[in-house]
This record gives structure tokens, sequence and C-alpha cells, in this order.
């Protein structure tokens, strides 16, 4: 590029929509421009101040590092300006010129405009550098990067926000970054000073970087610097001191979340372990937080109070990737990279510790906040899931935080923990029931069902995808072992007693039995008399050993394959259906009602058959008989 010469660049297509949508659906919260360079400004800082700590560096010069801000009425300008790490040419390409965050244009498409409306989602896109359009006409970033020694070697960016934008060489005297913003003409509210200060106040005053304001004395009639925030970083104030409202700003401020926290814990450890960590459960869920590459900005890493990394997941586990929050330790060398993070002993004693304060937060929001643990299962219950198998040591306390429906809770919603399921047991009754299904629908339908309504003996319905999974990591709780009814099991045979006249049944059945089993052949495991049913006249279960049908269904959907599942059929003698197919005389005519009764019972077991135009035929042929 010729020096001084206009380089004219289209915006990517995404970022103008972005833009539109962007300055139509803030207009109500304007405001949030400040916050949103500020922050920019600050993270700048930041990364100035780790690249300080690298003796390559030793030749850059050292200024005291802050932000400014110049207000030039004459202009209807305000300069927001910071001495941090800056931006090469390509950089400010890509960080302004397009959206860096995949999956962001998705997202966009799927929200309705009443959603958009919401600023929380602001800083999600990543797009807070362009709400500085929502108030002006013109938009000017002038950037030097710390590497370029030369003063010449700045870069100019100017763009009206509509469609293009615009890049000149320039001469910037320091590295570092200025954005100034022409305002329109309405909006020259943001020109004055107090303002300014409120807007501060209200959303940055916990940066650790000073900010200041040019400031007129008119008696002296000169300018002057003042710092208008506390540059204090929260976390490391005595809590005592530390106001709710403060708590919940700063979390607005490290997250971008709009939405209050449903609750946090700060802790400031001394001893051998010196830390600081202040961790937040949020109320809502990221939108990306299934994609785990693109789910950043977790726990910020400060060592010694000086900031080292956003998303330092080495800190907790994974099932707990919902947290957000600081953590700040005296205990690890500044100059730390990821990989060695994820080696290093005191990180390992870290996230013990964190994990621990986590649960035991969890737990506590259970017991003393009903409503807002509802919100949280709602959330991140399925996140939390995943423990069962990622943390074994910590089993039984997350198995102490799951909710479940049961065919006695009155709706779908999981409300239910195990402790209270155990504490309502039948008396004998020793393990905990559950069935899994598709759905909540068809799980709470069962037949298998019928008993243990009629006995009043509870039942959990595990009715997500990742229920299946998870009951292979969950064998047992407080000494209760789980069991699936779906599965054949001699507790349950004690509780069910047989009638008393079960002899006699059995004796006039015997034959009728022999008949089925020769009937379906192999295509069952064995065929019994049940006593569990009632409304239903058979019924398919699982010896103890064989995959559950979900299972199978997980991994057939996957690709696998996988042995055939034999199943047990389990007939009612009692049902008026069975009555009349026992007089059945003609050989033919009984071998297809056995048939048409086995696919019944493998319809509602599996919710699919192998032959349904074979079903389909048989029930055609009996809807003729007159
Ligand atoms: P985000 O901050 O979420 O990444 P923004 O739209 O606020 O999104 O900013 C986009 C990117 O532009 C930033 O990630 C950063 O790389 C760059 N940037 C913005 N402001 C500055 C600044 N003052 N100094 C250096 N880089 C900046
Ligand atoms: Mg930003």
């Amino acid at each position: 590029m010729e020096n001084n010469k206009k380089e004219k660049h289209i915006f990517q297509s995404e970022t103008k929509e972005i833009l539109k949508l962007m300055i139509h659906s803030l207009y109500s919260n304007k405001e949030i421009f400040i916050r949103e360079l500020i922050s920019n400004a600050s993270d700048a800082i930041d990364k100035m101040k780790f690249k300080f700590l690298s003796p390559k560096n030793s030749n850059i010069p050292y200024r005291n590092m802050l932000i400014k801000i110049y207000i030039d009425k004459k202009e209807n300008k305000i300069t927001i300006s910071d001495n941090g790490i800056g931006m090469t040419k390509k950089e400010i390409i890509k960080n302004l010129g397009t959206i860096a965050h995949s999956g962001t244009k998705k997202f966009l498409q799927s929200l309705d405009n009443k959603t958009i409306n919401d600023n929380a989602l602001i800083g999600k896109f990543g797009v807070g550098f362009y709400s500085s359009f929502i108030v002006s006409n013109k938009v000017i970033v002038k950037t030097r990067y710390y590497k370029e020694i030369n003063e010449n070697n700045g870069i100019m960016w100017e763009s009206e926000g509509k469609g293009e934008y615009f890049i000149t060489n320039i001469n910037k005297p320091e590295y570092g970054t200025d954005i100034e913003i022409y305002l329109k003409k309405e909006e020259n509210i943001f020109l004055e000073n107090w303002k300014i200060r409120d807007i501060i106040k209200k959303y940055s005053d916990h940066i650790d970087v000073p900010i200041e304001i040019q400031e007129y004395d008119s008696t002296k009639n000169i300018f002057h610097w003042k710092k208008i925030n506390k540059a204090k970083s929260l976390w490391t104030i005595k809590k005592s001191e530390i106001k709710k409202e403060e708590y919940k700003k700063f979390y607005t401020y490290i997250t971008q979340d709009n939405n209050p926290p449903l609750t946090w814990i700060h802790n400031q450890i001394e001893g051998t372990q010196q830390y600081t960590s202040l961790l937040y459960i949020p109320s809502k869920s990221n939108w990306n937080i299934w994609d785990r590459e693109n789910e950043k900005k977790g726990l910020k890493l400060y060592i010694k109070k000086t900031y080292i990394m956003d998303n330092a997941n080495q800190f907790l586990p994974n099932y707990l990737r919902f947290v957000k929050g600081i953590i700040d330790t005296n205990n690890l060398p500044l100059n730390i990279s990821r990989e060695m993070l994820q080696e290093n002993h005191v990180t390992k004693v870290l996230k013990k510790s964190l994990t621990k304060k986590v649960l035991t937060l969890i737990k506590k929001l259970s017991i003393n906040h009903v409503k807002k643990y509802k919100i949280f299962w709602k959330e991140f219950g399925l996140i939390l899931k995943e423990g069962l198998s990622e943390d074994i040591s910590n089993k039984n306390k997350i198995a102490d935080l799951l909710r479940f429906t049961s065919i006695q809770c009155s709706s779908q919603e999981e409300t239910l923990s195990l402790e209270q399921y155990i504490n309502n047991m039948h008396k004998k009754q020793n393990k905990i029931y559950y069935i899994t299904a598709d759905n909540y629908e068809s799980g709470n339908t069962s037949p298998h069902l019928e008993i243990f309504r009629k006995k009043n003996i509870n039942v959990l319905i595990l009715h997500n995808k990742i229920d299946e999974w998870m009951m292979n990591h969950l064998t047992e709780f407080q000494n209760k072992q789980f069991q699936s009814i779906n599965k054949s099991d001699n507790e349950l045979e004690k509780i069910f007693h047989k009638p008393s006249n079960a002899d006699t049944i059995e004796n006039n059945m015997k034959a009728f039995l022999q008949k089925v089993q020769n009937t379906l052949q192999n295509k069952v495991q064995s065929v019994k008399l049940s006593y569990r049913l009632i409304d239903t006249p058979v019924v398919l279960l699982l010896d103890k050993n064989s995959m559950s049908t979900q299972m199978s269904k997980l991994f057939m959907a996957a690709g696998q394959n996988i042995p055939e599942t034999k199943y047990i059929l389990e007939i009612n003698p009692n049902h008026d259906l069975i009555k009349k197919i026992v007089t059945i005389q003609e050989e033919e005519k009984i071998k297809t009602w056995i048939n048409i009764l086995f696919d019944q019972a493998l319809l509602s077991e599996r919710g699919s058959l192998d032959n349904p135009n074979e079903f389909i035929q048989n029930i055609n042929k009996f809807l003729l008989i007159k």
C-alpha cells in the first residue's frame, strides 16, 4: 500500500447484516457502547501487560497503562484511547471487518425480534465494537501495534457503518488504539462529562485499569485529567466490603451477560496455596455451551493480580463449564503457557478445591433457594450429569444434585431428588426403580408401570438421551441399587407376590405357554406368566445382563453392530384377551394371535418392529372376521 493512500474495503456480508440488526435492536440502550469500548481497551491493556512479562519485549518503552477519554464538543466527538497492544493491518481487517465467532449468523437467524431486543446478547456475539455505530455517523480507529517501532506504521480505519470501510497508513506516535466516535447530533448527551462518569460508574467501576477523563477547570482555564473509576479489582477487596450489587455488576462486566447470576462464591485463601476465586453460576446457559470449541470466557486466570488468560478451563472439570468467574493465584509462574498449566501440580490442587467449592455452592442453592434451583436444573442439569462419569471421586455429591420426574410427579418437570425418593420408599423396597424411554409420554404410559401405580411404588422416568448412558455410571445411591423396571428382578417378585390360586392358573396355562414358545421359537428367550400386569395382555422384559432397549437403539443409531436382543415374554393370564385366545382351537388362527401379541409388546417396548407389514396383515385378517 502506498503511504497515506485510502484503501476501500467491503464488510463481510454477515457483518453488514449484524450491524443493521444491532443498530435497530439496541437503540433503547445505546449507552452500552461505552462499556463495550472500555472493555476492549482494557482487554488490549491486559494483553500488553502480559507482553511486558517476556524479556523479548524489553526494548519496548513502558508506559503507565491507562484508558483516556477525550470529549470534543466542537467536533461532536468522543475519543476512547488506550495504550494497549494495538492492531496490525491484518488484525484490524479481521477483527473489525468480519465476525470471527463461527455460528453467530446461524444463531442470529434462529432468534426472533423479541429476543434480539435483549441487550444481554450483544457481548455474546462478540460484536461489541459495532455498538459504537448506534450513536454515531462515523467511527475512526487509529492504532499502532506494539511491535511496530516505527511511528509511521500506524493504521487508520474509518467507516460510517454502512457497508464499506477505509484503511490508510498514518503516523501514530505511541502504540495503542484510539477510537473516535463522531456522534449523531441528537446523541450529544454523550458529550457531557457527568454522563460519561455515570455510565462508567455503572458498568466499569471495577476494571483494574484506571480510566481518566479530561476535565476543564474554568477558574484556572486549564484542562486536567481525572481518574473516574475505582480501578481496583473487585476480588482483591475484602468480602465484607463488597455489596451484592457490586458482585452482580462485576459478573455482567466479565461475562457480558445482563441476566443476574443465580449465585456466587468468593474465597480468599491464605496459607500454602494462596489464591482468590470468585465463581458465579449464571441463570442462563450460553447459546453455544454444547459447542465446546466456541464456549469461551469460562474462568479468567490472574497470577499475582496480573491478567494471564481467558477461558482457563484447566481449573474446573468439563461438566462445570457453565461456571464463570476469576481465579487469582500467587503460586504459579507468570510466564506459564496453556500447555504447562495443564500439567502443573498447583493447577491440579486448585482444580480439586474449586470443584469442591462449586459443588457445595450448588448444594446450598438446592437447599436454600428451591426456585432458583429449578432454573439451575433446567439450564445446566444435562451438563452436570456428565460429571457422573467424568468425576468418579465426586459421584455421590453429583448424584445428590440430580433431579428427576417420576410416575408420582404431576408433570414432566424434574423436581424430585434421590434423597426424597428414598425417604418415600415402600417398606419392602430396597432399590430405586426407574424406566428409560424416548420421551416422557411413552415412559409415563408404559405398561410396565401398571403394578407400580397400583402398589403405590414410585418409579423415576428417565427420558433424556443422555440418561441411558448416565445409568451405566450410576449404579447406586446411599447403598440403594438402581433397578430398571424393564428388566427382570427378584425383589419385584417379592413385592408383587403371586395370587393364592397361582398354582391352578399355572397348571391351566402350561400348554398355552408351550404353544407360545413353539410359535415364537428363538424370537424370545423365554415365556412366563406375569402377575404384574393389569390392563395389558403381554409385556417384554430383559434379563438383568442384557443391554437395555434404549442403549441398543443408541448403538444402532450410531451405526454399530450389536447382538440381537432376546426378550422374556410375560403373559397376563387375567386379561380378557388372553382368556379368549386360550380357548381357540384352530392352529393357524392361534399362531396369528400369538404373533400379533408379540408384535404389540415389541411396539410398546421399543417403538418399532422388524417387519411392520406382517403385523398389519395379521391385524387386517382379524378385522375381516365377522
Ligand atoms: P470481542 O471483544 O468480543 O472480541 P469486539 O467487537 O468488542 O468483540 O472486538 C473485536 C476485536 O477487535 C477484539 O477481539 C480485539 O481483537 C479487537 N479490538 C477491539 N478494540 C480494540 C482495542 N482497543 N485494542 C486492540 N484490539 C481491539
Ligand atoms: Mg469487546
